[in-house]
């Protein structure tokens, strides 16, 4: 083939493909020229997932009626008029490029008014051209209503999941932007169901209770170095507060809703020592710099910034977070305590034998080929945490918790399959407060969640009601094991979803570290951990055991 220029509607529908990946795309883009424009209330309403139909509202300065056909054109732009300007933006939005490419993947409709214009103007564009425009009367403002979209994409329709995971795509968003800007009045109705409603008051706090429930609000920790150069304030979860992802984890540069390694980095460091491996803070970071400070150019859908002085971002923000936790920590609090920082000298001791297991080329050859594990007998406990066993080639050190979550596991996915979960009810129901995006996620998958022995109905706004959980499961674990499982995503597939909710309940079930076990007690727990399918790793794949050879024994004390 000979090298050729593409075609204009071509080159449109592929750069369109960069910045809409998804309808929470169409809804980001809309939603930031909604707040560029300086509305204090946004609504909006979608409808099959954001594909069918999306409509954003908002009561900002509008659009001129002679130039409300340029919002379509590629690169055309009121932000900013200069590379220089683009230095110093405070927009969000700066490269004229959303509209037009909206428009180019779905039917698009705008209708708008700004303050000094009698009427509105309407425009509805088809394949990226308009089909029809007139006056017609609206309050000051913009609204702009998207349907159809990828019908011209078959490629990209194919890749969107189902309709409950962009729900979720797209209320995370909405719930980012609120909280973002708490002074904004956002509303968000999904097939007609209002999911989010912030009161656009201005206080964080308030839009925290919206998003993640007053419980949560009310435990997190406000953070706050403001004043100079640089801020840094918002939210952070108290220790004994903690996720199972780093989903809750907002960063906002310059109120720009952004992904950043750097600052999750820099906030998980802070808790170093306070949350357990595997489990993550919440956090709400609002970053303010000079805009000259932070290039907001380095990824077509405006989700990454690079700062020009990462260095001292990252320690600013570990020292703020680390700052609060320790500030916090001073007042004593009731049930909640750091388990999992043994004071420095034992931690050595303990990483000891690792060491010599990972040098020692006898045992780990013929333990990886011989995944079933040999006879034990149980020694004793130590530190009530682990199990020393001895076995016919040396010592073994077993993760009590390790090992009891693989053996429920195992017991779990077979009893779920096979519908024996046995289930206990409970006498007083717990309840338990969603955030809206756990609700959509938990909605999609009630069935499936009946089958693991929860039943869970909704009971007013956010709240819902826990009526029946595994046996296995302590009533006290059950709530914080719930909002777990609804935090994983629609997305996932069934058998994934499946595993990851085993996973959740098995961990939570599990003895603990800590917890002083009867010899009886240890000895039937290693009789269950030989009949697993893989007793050597926890089923997040951490090892259960640890396993001194006589062999190493005897070269540490010189006997070789
Ligand atoms: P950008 O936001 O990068 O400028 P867009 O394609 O998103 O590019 O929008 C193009 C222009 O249309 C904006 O610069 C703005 O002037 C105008 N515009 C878009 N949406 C709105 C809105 N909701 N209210 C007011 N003006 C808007
Ligand atoms: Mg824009």
């Amino acid at each position: 083939m000979s090298i050729r220029i593409l075609a204009p509607e071509v080159i449109s529908k592929i750069a369109a493909g960069e910045v809409v990946e998804r309808p929470a795309s169409v809804v980001k883009e809309l939603v930031e020229n909604s707040l560029d424009a300086g509305a204090s209330q946004v609504s909006i309403e979608v409808r099959g997932g954001g594909v069918s139909f999306i409509r954003v509202t908002d009561n900002g300065a509008g659009i001129p009626s002679q130039e409300i056909e340029l919002c379509f054109h590629r690169y055309a732009t009121s932000k900013i008029t200069s590379l220089a300007d683009l230095e110093k933006s405070t927009s969000l939005g700066f490269r004229g490029e959303a509209l037009p490419s909206i428009a180019a993947v779905a039917e698009a409709s705008i209708l708008s008014r700004s303050k000094d214009e009698m009427a509105g103007t309407y425009l509805s564009l088809r394949d990226g051209g308009v089909v029809e425009r007139g006056a017609r009367g609206c309050p000051q403002g913009t609204t702009v209503v998207v349907r159809s979209l990828f019908r011209n994409l078959p490629a990209r329709l194919k890749f969107l999941k189902s309709l409950a995971t962009e729900n979720s795509h797209i209320i995370e968003l909405v719930s980012q932007y609120s909280l973002a800007f708490p002074e904004v009045r956002f509303s968000l109705s999904v097939d007609g169901r209002p999911i989010l409603n912030t009161p656009g008051n201005g206080r964080a706090r308030d839009v925290l209770v919206e998003v993640y429930g007053l419980e949560i609000a009310q435990t997190m920790l406000e953070i706050g170095k403001r004043g100079g150069e640089l801020s840094i304030y918002g939210y952070i979860s108290p220790p004994s507060v903690s996720r199972a992802s780093r989903s809750y984890l907002s960063f906002f540069v310059n109120r720009r809703w952004v992904q950043s390694r750097l600052l999750s980095r820099a906030v998980e460091k802070a808790y170093e020592g306070l949350l357990m491996t595997g489990r993550y803070p919440m956090a709400v970071v609002n970053i303010s710099v000079p805009p000259q400070d932070v290039d907001i150019n380095v990824h077509p859908a405006k989700r990454e910034v690079r700062f020009r002085q990462e260095h001292s971002i990252f320690s600013a923000t570990y020292e703020v977070v680390h700052g609060t936790l320790v500030e916090q920590a001073r007042v004593p609090e009731v049930g909640s305590k750091p388990i999992f920082a043994p004071p420095p000298g034992q931690e050595k001791a303990w990483q000891m034998p690792i060491q010599h297991e990972a040098t020692s080329p006898p045992s780990s050859t013929s333990e990886t080929a011989h995944p079933s594990l040999p006879i034990l007998r149980v020694v004793g406990q130590l530190a009530s945490t682990y199990i020393l066993a001895e076995g016919p080639d040396g010592l073994y050190l077993i993760d009590q918790h390790a090992a009891h979550e693989r053996v429920l596991f195992d017991k779990i996915l077979a009893q779920q399959a096979q519908r024996t979960i046995e289930v206990q009810g409970l006498l007083e129901p717990l309840t338990i407060e969603l955030s809206p995006r756990q609700r959509e996620n938990l909605s999609s998958r009630a069935p499936e969640l009946a089958h693991f022995g929860i039943e869970i109905e909704p009971f007013g706004d956010r709240t819902y009601i826990i009526r029946t959980i595994p046996a296995m499961l302590g009533v006290d674990k059950a709530a914080e094991a719930v909002r777990e499982i609804s935090d994983s995503q629609g997305e996932d597939t069934t058998t994934k979803w499946v595993e990851r909710t085993a996973l959740t309940l098995a961990c939570h079930s599990a003895i603990r570290a800590g917890q002083t076990l009867e010899q009886e007690e240890t000895k039937e727990l290693i009789r269950q951990l030989e009949q697993t399918t893989s007793p050597r790793t926890c089923p997040h794949g951490r090892p259960t055991m640890i396993h001194l050879s006589s062999w190493q024994l005897q070269k540490e004390f010189g006997r070789t």
